[in-house]
């Protein structure tokens, strides 16, 4: 309904405004361009605890999580701000990762994702939605584990895209334990290998590819503020990226590449019922943040955009946060 033009509004808008503000309301197809019907309340878009209880064995596919994860499928609309962009994102299937690929792909990048062998089924349905993007996709499976394999997956994306100027370090592992006396130096490995020795290992081969302008984007989390007491080796992974993020910026600034990190609050994906949280915690995940329910991976995805994109030409060296409401960066 139309608020009633008061003699001020007569002033302000004039005629001619009114019906320029018609005409594109007719056009959007709102029943009025200045109603709140646009207007959404973050605490009641998505589903809110207490979940069902749920595990799946490690790497774990968005494809079995009960709510499905809203990665953008049918939301996200690009403008076209990375178009012509050549970008790889590690674990690209699922969750946060699987969210920038489509992202980047509606805005006009090509990309290519790395994911496990295991996680065929979710990287299948990441494929099928950049095919629909219309942007060149590549799927390059493999274990990051390997430094041998990590220098490979970056020649092969440079080379099937035909070049490369956005790099997402985006793969992490993230097992709980409840005690330090839990975690053995085979955990420890597994995850300092995933989360830390790969994202050296990539952004090292990377850097040869990337020209002025190129954008590199690691994913640290709200852990590397706050800890998780149950979270002890990979909460370490994630503040060691911080640093490593700011220190890299200032290498490579007078190459005239950004480096930058998103750190993401709880956020619900195939990371968190395969032996991220414990059950229990997972029922319950999102709770107590001010928001009162965990993140989805579309709402996230917006941030890897800005950081990947021109518009963001003065940012490096930084951290975007999205906590729902924690206190973060
Ligand atoms: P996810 O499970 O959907 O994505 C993680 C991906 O890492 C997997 O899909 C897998 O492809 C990849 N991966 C793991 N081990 C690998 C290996 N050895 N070789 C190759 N790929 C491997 O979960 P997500 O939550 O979207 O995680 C993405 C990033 O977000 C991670 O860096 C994670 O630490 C970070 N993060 C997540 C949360 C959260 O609550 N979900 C919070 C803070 C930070
Ligand atoms: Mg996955």
């Amino acid at each position: 309904m139309r608020a009633k033009k008061t003699a001020a509004d007569e002033m302000i808008r004039g005629p001619r405004v009114e019906s320029a503000i018609d005409a594109a309301t007719s056009l959007l197809g709102f029943d009025d361009a200045r109603s709140p019907r646009n207007l959404r309340d973050p605490g009641e878009l998505y589903p809110k605890p207490p979940f069902e209880k749920q595990t799946q064995p490690w790497p774990g596919l968005a494809g079995l999580m009960t709510p499905r994860p809203d990665h953008g499928e049918e939301s996200y609309r690009g403008s076209g701000r990375l178009l012509g962009r050549k970008a790889l994102i590690t674990g690209g299937d699922s969750g946060i990762g699987r969210a920038a690929a489509i992202a980047f792909a509606r805005e006009g990048a090509d990309v290519a994702i790395n994911y496990l062998p295991e996680e065929e089924a979710d990287a299948k349905e990441v494929m099928t939605l950049l095919g629909e993007a219309d942007v060149n996709a590549v799927a390059l499976p493999g274990d990051i584990r390997d430094e041998g394999f990590c220098r490979k997956l970056v020649d092969d994306a440079a080379r099937d895209l035909g070049g490369l100027d956005i790099l997402v370090n985006n793969a992490a592992r993230q097992h709980a334990r409840q005690s330090i006396l839990d975690i053995s130096t085979e955990d420890l490995d597994w995850t300092f290998q995933t989360n830390l020795y790969a994202l050296f290992w990539i952004t090292k081969a990377a850097i040869p590819h990337l020209q002025p302008g190129s954008s590199i984007i690691n994913t640290s989390s709200i852990v590397a503020f706050d800890p998780s007491p149950q979270l002890l080796d990979y909460s370490a992974t994630k503040a060691a990226i911080l640093n490593f993020t700011r220190c890299l910026a200032k290498q490579l600034a007078d190459k005239g590449i950004r480096v930058n990190a998103v750190a993401p609050g709880p956020f619900w994906t195939a990371l968190q019922p395969s032996g991220g949280q414990f059950p229990d915690h997972l029922a319950e995940f999102g709770a107590d943040t001010p928001l009162g329910r965990p993140g989805q991976p579309a709402e996230i995805a917006p941030l890897y955009v800005l950081l990947a994109s021109n518009e963001a030409s003065y940012t490096t060296g930084q951290v975007f946060g999205a906590t729902g409401g924690e206190v973060g960066p």
